[in-house]
């Protein structure tokens, strides 16, 4: 990488000097209506409460590190219009840092229909992504990795992303994809109320379970947030053990409130 091209791009440090943590990937509006119970096909109900909120995978992990106080960074296209107006306005809000947001000349962002219920705390998405480019290794060309300690590209193997693969535990997909990665890797599985399972670099097996909330309110981006303060904390230099409690711990908390005002 040439310091002088890179130079160019980045938003220097965070305070103190502290490098960030760059998150690659989804943004997209989720508009969301909590019901009292989700609705069967073809009714018509009234929500409890509606919302607009900045989402998509890698966004909300920038959300749940800012909160955390962890300098960091998104990347992840744009196209301008209304929904990128209230995306950068949030971002800027929450002080993540946008220097390598890929600005699209067409196609639409992503948007989201979510569905919470308030009896179970589900989630059910129906998300809109069909035509907006995708960074590209160019944009990549521009990162001065240099200025961040961490950056996270889909390493972590979602519930969802294993039972794809046939898998029906986080233990099982972790000894299943075990041969798939490179050797010295760790792989990470939340799987919703039963925890988290995660392969360390030489094999070791280490488990946290959940850390349920009093009430489950709202499941919408635990993942994302788990994920987030396992970042957060095996980049501070902790322990795969404790990274993977303190992301069960934050997830938790996570599902007890609306949103992600409050999980610290
Ligand atoms: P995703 O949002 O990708 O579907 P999961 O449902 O696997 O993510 O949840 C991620 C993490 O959030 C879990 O490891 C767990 O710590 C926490 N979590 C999710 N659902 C619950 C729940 N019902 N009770 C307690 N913790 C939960």
């Amino acid at each position: 990488m040439a310091a002088g091209a890179a130079a160019r791009r980045e938003p220097g440090p965070g305070p103190g000097g502290e490098k960030r943590i760059l998150c690659v990937g989804l943004v997209c509006l989720d508009i969301i209506s909590v019901v009292e119970a989700y609705p069967a096909e073809d009714s018509d109900i009234r929500c409890v409460s509606q919302r607009w909120q900045r989402g998509g995978n890698a966004s909300n992990s920038c959300t749940v590190l800012a909160l955390l106080g962890a300098p960091c960074a998104f990347m992840g296209s744009l196209a301008p219009g209304h929904a990128a107006d209230f995306i950068v306005a949030d971002f800027r809000h929450r002080g993540v840092d946008m220097t390598h947001v890929a600005w699209q000349p067409r196609g639409d962002v992503p948007c989201a229909c979510c569905v919470v219920s308030a009896a179970s705390g589900s989630r059910t998405i129906v998300l809109y992504d069909t035509n907006l480019p995708d960074v590209t290794a160019h944009d990549f060309e521009l990162v001065d990795f240099s200025q961040y300690k961490w950056i996270h590209w889909e390493v972590f193997i979602s519930k969802d992303v294993a039972r794809h693969f046939g898998y029906q535990s986080a233990p099982e997909a972790l000894q299943g994809l075990h041969s798939r990665i490179q050797p010295g890797a760790t792989l990470i599985c939340a799987w919703a109320e039963e925890g988290a399972d995660a392969m360390g670099p030489s094999g070791e097996l280490v488990h946290s379970d959940a850390f349920p909330p009093e009430t489950l309110v709202d499941t919408l981006g635990a993942g994302d947030t788990f994920n987030a303060a396992v970042i957060f904390a095996l980049s501070a230099g902790r322990s795969l053990q404790d990274a993977l409690t303190f992301g069960c711990q934050i997830a938790g908390r996570k599902c007890g409130i609306q949103g992600f005002d409050g999980i610290v």
